[in-house]
């Protein structure tokens, strides 16, 4: 039996112990790149949801983790961290069985998305512990100061297509500043979560401070939006869904966060530094066969090197030949499911109605099983056309030429979208130029995605709404009050 076959099926984790679901139902685990069934999960809905939610309540009331020391929320989320590194092979296994992300190149230490993982329990364990409080004196006459508490419970729902790094980024945070989670993850990555629980529970995290509840969105996601004991809700994904839950989320008025889609624009001007402004362009769609929100889906090119660009960047893309994604030299691996491979080849059919396909534009030669998709590039379609305005969520680059700064932002600002922008100049003025004028929350200049966790991440328009990160996580993730009290004049 290979050792695909050998995966255990996935369960709740409700305080503190694995659980099937209330009424036993499943649904079945494929490995994109093989269209096998590996396993199954358990099918939450309302009952498991409940069950969670009641968990974590009881858990925030008791206080021992909402209302604990910083010192040991700290030391309890550094001890998860090193057992998640210790963990990073098996981990990442699980993921790439799951969703299809090549495991990539053997390494000295844990894989980078687990060290990223890490990162992000380390960071907000200190973060929680090194905040400061406010304070006011009113002319001697009133002192007043602030003070921020864990809040309550809350919904983090997370999506597939970076699992374990996309979870941690909202759990270490709500759950550093004292708060219990409930967390949803995507049907299609029922998986890896699991050695989270048992990372969590081995670092000392007492019962119901963290809970999962698998299944699909409607089942499990709308039920614990809807909850009246959750808070707020913390959710990766798209717009469509975005908006379902900010409709259930207002009757009990709850907080939200959306992190949501992009069709980010990649500029790269004739003075830009093209050896490193290529690779990158053909990383930013190609990294995870194009499934990243913050993909440079768009690539615009000055026109004075556009014909240029095209030759350089069809070289730079055969580098990126699909394959299994278990193998350590592969660098693409499949789309995540069948639906995903079905929307990404319609949107290569209307790509031919609505420009011309560079290269790819087909299922892999030689890969007969799987969902896997050619590293693609469309030229010659409108900047209004759907294939440039919509998000395809596949390796699919649209590349469109421009003339001048100008007509740059007037093409990139076209967009329902704005997460966030690359621009590849050679002039800091040009580079300063743009990014006060391009709509996105968030703007590399000269190179490609890049992480500094303080930074506000998220995105305008339908790309979101709030921020996350730094200290404005703990905004979203704390209650904010004050109390004064009158002083003796001096
Ligand atoms: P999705 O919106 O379909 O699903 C995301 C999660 O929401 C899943 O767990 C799903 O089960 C759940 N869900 C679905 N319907 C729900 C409902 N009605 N109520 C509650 N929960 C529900 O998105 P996806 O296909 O999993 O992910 C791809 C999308 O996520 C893309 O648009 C991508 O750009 C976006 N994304 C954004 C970021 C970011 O940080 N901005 C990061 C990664 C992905």
């Amino acid at each position: 039996m290979s050792k695909e076959q050998t995966v255990r099926p996935a369960r709740h984790y409700i305080n503190g112990s694995f659980r099937d679901s209330a009424d036993g139902g499943v649904f079945d685990v494929v490995n994109p790149a093989t269209e096998e069934v590996i396993t199954v999960a358990a099918r939450g809905q309302v009952a498991d949801i409940d069950s969670a939610v009641d968990a974590a309540r009881g858990a925030f009331d008791d206080g021992a983790w909402s209302r604990a020391p910083a010192a040991f929320r700290r030391k309890t989320l550094f001890k998860a961290a090193d057992l998640l590194e210790a963990r990073s092979d098996e981990i990442m296994h699980l993921q790439t069985l799951e969703m299809g992300g090549p495991i990539g190149p053997p390494h000295p230490g844990p894989h980078p998305l687990v060290e990223r993982s890490a990162w992000n329990l380390r960071f907000f364990a200190e973060e929680q512990e090194l905040a400061g409080e406010r304070a006011y004196n009113r002319d001697d006459n009133l002192l007043t100061y602030t003070m921020s508490d864990a809040a309550g419970v809350f919904g983090l729902i997370t999506p597939w297509n970076s699992p374990l790094m996309l979870s941690t980024w909202k759990m270490a945070p709500c759950l550093a500043y004292g708060n219990s989670a409930v967390h949803k993850p995507s049907e299609l990555s029922p998986l890896s979560m699991g050695v989270l629980c048992e990372v969590f529970e081995e670092a000392g995290m007492p019962a119901g401070v963290y809970n999962v509840v698998l299944g699909h969105g409607r089942e499990a996601g709308a039920p614990l939006v809807e909850h009246p004991d959750v808070l707020g809700v913390s959710f990766t994904g798209s717009p469509a869904t975005a908006k379902d839950i900010a409709g259930r989320a207002a009757p009990t008025l709850k907080r939200t966060s959306f992190e949501l889609g992009g069709k980010s624009a990649n500029i790269i001007f004739a003075d830009a530094d093209l050896k490193k402004a290529i690779p990158s362009a053909a990383m930013g769609i190609f990294m995870n066969s194009g499934q990243a929100c913050i993909a440079g889906s768009r690539i615009l090119v000055q026109r004075s090197i556009y014909d240029d660009f095209l030759k350089a960047f069809t070289e730079v893309a055969a580098a990126w030949t699909p394959g299994n994604p278990l193998d350590r030299t592969t660098r693409m691996g499949p789309l995540v499911s069948k639906g995903q491979y079905d929307r990404v080849m319609g949107y290569l059919d209307i790509a031919r109605d609505e420009g011309r396909i560079l290269f790819g534009g087909g299922r892999p030669e030689g890969l007969d099983k799987g969902y896997f998709v050619e590293p693609t590039a469309i030229v010659d379609a409108s900047p209004d056309a759907r294939i440039s305005q919509e998000e395809i969520f596949g390796p699919v680059g649209v590349i469109i030429p421009f003339d001048d700064a100008d007509d740059a932002l007037r093409i990139a600002n076209n967009s329902d979208f704005g997460l966030a922008g690359y621009i590849w100049t050679g002039s800091q003025d040009t580079a300063h130029y743009m990014s006060h004028r391009l709509e996105t929350g968030m703007i590399w200049i000269n190179t490609g995605f890049n992480r500094d966790l303080r930074q506000p991440f998220g995105g305008v328009k339908e790309s979101g709404l709030g921020r996350e990160g730094g200290e404005l996580s703990r905004h979203f993730y704390t209650t904010t009050r004050f109390a004064s009290f009158p002083l003796t004049p001096r």
